[in-house]
């Protein structure tokens, strides 16, 4: 990234030199993201991150085929990106369901299908979980999404770099990731939007990224996201062995100590990230106690003093104020 920041400073839309030398970058980066998520170059819009691509992939194709229908199909378990964005539709409109999950994190393929309504034209669902990382059958519901007509967004920002994504292979039509989970810098993502699916931008402005995110391109940071997709498709087997070997070894020390129960262990979860709900303490003491060894977060956030309990663990029927989550690097 550095030499984008001083030397290769041209604005990557300009005609001229400087700026051809900063396109070039872009493009390339442009690439390395469409390989890691097994998609075209085309299909890639960059953003300032995962939110933003949610939004834009939401609410963007809303506006776009109102003339489909105005309900859309969610999980009670999404990041809050999603649900902001959801909640946010619903007050100009639109219907939402909320799927429920099991107490493995898990949608059931039955209940998703029972949802689908004949102005359904949206479902979102996340590939792994940021909390619990648990895997959602992606491909299961891509084709169940394909088959009932409906456009299928996926927040891959859990997933991307972590495990194999395949857009194409999963029916995956409109998918958001970002750099910063898998070592890349923070402030840049990008939204996958399959060819002829359209959208209508939430920002406006100049021409770039056909016209669908305006504002002049942060060469630096994208050359950044195309270098960290770069390196994790190439590291992709070798770094999921390395985490899932920490994984292992993490949750057998506090099953065998009898310290704490692994949630959800029975899914299919990521390798970068384990929920546990301790026996005998509460979250905040535990890691006010192992604040100089770890760097662990509670279910719950802390906002202005008043303690948010976690959505997602409290969807598992587990006690918030008891779980942890681990995640490795
Ligand atoms: N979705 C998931 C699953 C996440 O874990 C995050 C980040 O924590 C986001 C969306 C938002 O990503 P960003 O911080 O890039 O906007």
């Amino acid at each position: 990234m550095l030499p984008y920041f001083d030397e290769i400073f041209g604005n990557a839309s300009s005609n001229h030199l400087f700026g051809k030398q900063a396109k070039q970058a872009v493009d390339n980066a442009r690439e390395h993201v469409a390989k890691i998520i097994n998609a075209k170059a085309k299909e890639i819009v960059f953003t300032s991150g995962a939110t933003e691509a949610i939004n834009l992939g939401i609410k963007g194709y809303l506006q776009s085929n109102k003339n489909i229908g105005n309900h859309i199909i969610t999980v009670k378990t999404e990041h809050k990106a999603v649900l902001s964005t959801c909640e946010y539709l619903e007050s100009t409109g639109t219907d939402v369901t909320y799927l429920g999950v099991d107490k493995n994190g898990l949608i059931s393929l039955k209940e998703l299908k029972e949802a689908i309504r004949v102005d359904t034209l949206l479902i979102c669902i996340m590939y792994v979980n940021n909390e619990i990382g648990v895997i959602q059958d992606i491909d299961a519901m891509g084709t169940i999404a394909k088959e009932n007509n409906i456009a299928f967004f996926c927040d891959a920002t859990q997933a991307v770099g972590k495990i194999p994504v395949k857009v194409e292979e999963s029916n995956i039509d409109l998918l958001c990731l970002s750099a910063h989970k898998f070592n890349g810098p923070k402030g840049i993502g990008a939204l996958y939007v399959k060819e002829g699916i359209k959208i209508t931008p939430q920002i406006h402005g100049g021409s770039q990224e056909n016209s669908l995110r305006a504002g002049t391109y942060n060469t630096p940071l994208i050359v950044g996201l195309g270098k960290a997709c770069e390196l994790a498709l190439l590291e992709l087997d070798s770094n999921y062995k390395k985490l899932k070997e920490k994984q292992v070894a993490l949750e057998k020390h506090y099953q065998e100590n009898n310290l704490g129960t692994i949630n959800c262990k029975a899914a299919n979860r990521a390798p970068h990230i384990t929920s546990i709900s301790l026996n005998n303490m509460e979250a905040e003491e535990y890691l006010m106690l192992n604040a100089k060894e770890m760097a662990i977060s509670t279910g719950s956030a802390c906002v202005s003093a008043i303690v948010e309990h976690s959505h997602v663990i409290n969807e598992l029927n587990v006690n918030s104020s008891k779980t942890i989550r681990i995640s490795y690097l």
